[in-house]
């Protein structure tokens, strides 16, 4: 009976990783779906982006107080979280503070964690604020309501929850060491706890170990759940951002990715001495089997990473132009569209052995509708403007490649000009000569 609480502690911790690793293979798998898509290039280049944007949140701080308080939060919740390998050796080894014989070092890293800790619950605080009671016109789109928005006030409950009962746990200790009860060593530095600690004065040892033992339990179990809740969540960021910063494109900013074999063939019709029945030199250039994307499988996976990595920030969505003059395209709606597909489909794997069994549904018109496709103007803001690297730009520009190729389904106005180009070599229905007419005018 000595060691049951140990073995209690082992089994949970299995259990809440094991989950936690079925879901990241999950994930792999359903980003797997991607197209292949060469990103070995420039590693150099990559790994500082990723230390700057995704590390450094550079691009956070554009937005000077949302990024403040961002980094505080994310610095707060990595670092108190080394506490938890303490935790976790002690939840093991049955030991109590298995740290502290480092003595001066332990109270300063336990007295950081609480400050950092109180920093993390003001944040919260002001980030559940902004989007609950003064509600920021990001925060309120219509692609926000029902899920994306108990998930934004779920994670930030969670993270608030978990701090107060680090303080609580910390607070109870300190209490408890006060009074010399055994198995409490005398450790730490309890620079905000200790203002709690008065709450807790006068109960017995026997209630406050309770506590103590019920803070500490729920601290671990709740930091485990949220592990697991991440998959499911916009949280996912605070795993994914490292990849996905890495992997961001780094060509010029708004250059698009012309086709190959449509490169080629132009290049065929331009060549006056070429053979246009020849077969292309290169197998690898051939013609795709199918122009653009209807569904999230014709997506590159680095497009499907980054459908997962999306933090519904709406920073994207607050900077498109396309949106701010009323129209119905959000890119942050973009990338929600293509995970919520991307789930779908993963689902359906799930229930079938692995395989994906055609639903009748795709990415186009079931979730993304053509008016919002045609609505971009692909003026690059979007991705400018993401603080994770997320190119909502080129999914659009790769559906709208599909309904052009595969369906001729461009919009008249754009079918027009790309006749007009086609005969006239300009977008204007005139005559080549007829260019400079205007001069005389
Ligand atoms: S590229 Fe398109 S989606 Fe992105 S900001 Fe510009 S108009 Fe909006
Ligand atoms: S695409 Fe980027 S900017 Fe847009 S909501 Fe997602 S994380 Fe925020």
């Amino acid at each position: 009976m000595e060691y049951l609480p140990n073995i209690v502690f082992a089994i949970v911790l299995i259990v809440g990783i094991g989950f936690f690793v079925r879901n990241v293979k999950k994930l792999i798998r359903n980003i797997k779906l991607g197209k292949k898509v060469d990103v070995a290039d420039n590693k150099p280049q990559r790994w500082k982006n990723m230390a700057r944007i995704a590390l450094g949140q550079t691009k956070m701080v554009v937005r000077p107080i949302a990024g403040l308080m961002h980094i505080i939060v994310y610095v707060g919740f990595i670092i108190i979280n080394i506490e938890v390998l303490e935790i976790v050796l002690d939840g093991i080894l049955g030991t109590h503070r298995l740290f502290s014989p480092i003595g001066q070092l332990y109270d300063i890293l336990i007295g950081s964690f609480e400050i950092l800790a109180f920093l993390v619950i003001v944040a919260v605080t002001v980030f559940w604020v902004r989007r609950n009671i003064i509600k920021l016109q990001r925060f309120i789109k219509p692609e926000m309501k029902g899920w994306p928005k108990k998930d934004g006030n779920m994670i930030l409950y969670i993270e608030f929850v978990l701090m107060v009962l680090f303080l609580t746990m910390n607070a109870t200790d300190f209490q408890l060491q006060q009074l010399g009860a055994d198995h409490y060593v005398q450790a730490g530095a309890f620079p905000i706890s200790q203002f709690i600690t008065p709450l807790f004065e006068g109960l017995p040892v026997s209630t406050l170990i309770f506590m103590e033992r019920t803070a500490w339990w729920l601290h671990i179990l709740g930091i485990l759940a949220f592990l697991n809740y991440l998959y499911y969540s916009k949280h996912l960021h605070i795993l994914l951002a490292f990849p996905n910063t890495y992997y961001g494109k780094l060509k010029p900013q708004g250059q698009f990715n012309n086709l190959e074999s449509v490169t080629n063939e132009v290049k065929l019709m331009m060549d006056p001495n070429a053979d246009p029945f020849a077969a292309p030199a290169d197998p690898n250039t051939a013609a795709p089997e199918k122009f653009g994307a209807s569904d999230v499988m014709d997506l590159n996976w680095v497009q499907l990473l980054n459908a997962y990595t999306c933090t519904e920030c709406g920073r994207c969505t607050s900077e498109c132009p396309a949106n701010q003059t009323g129209k119905k395209l959000s890119p942050r709606k973009i990338m929600m569209d293509t995970r919520d597909r991307l789930e779908e489909v993963g689902k359906i794997m799930d229930t079938n052995n692995g395989e994906f069994v055609p639903d009748g549904k795709q990415l186009l018109d079931d979730y993304i509708s053509r008016e919002e496709l045609w609505a971009c103007t692909t003026c690059n803001a979007c991705v400018q403007a993401c603080p994770v690297s997320i190119d909502p730009l080129s999914i659009i520009v790769e559906m709208r490649r599909y309904l052009v190729m595969e369906q001729s389904a461009a919009p008249m106005e754009l079918n027009n000009m790309m006749s007009n180009i086609e005969n006239n070599g300009a977008p204007w229905p005139y005559n080549q000569m007829d260019r400079l007419n205007w001069v005389n005018e």
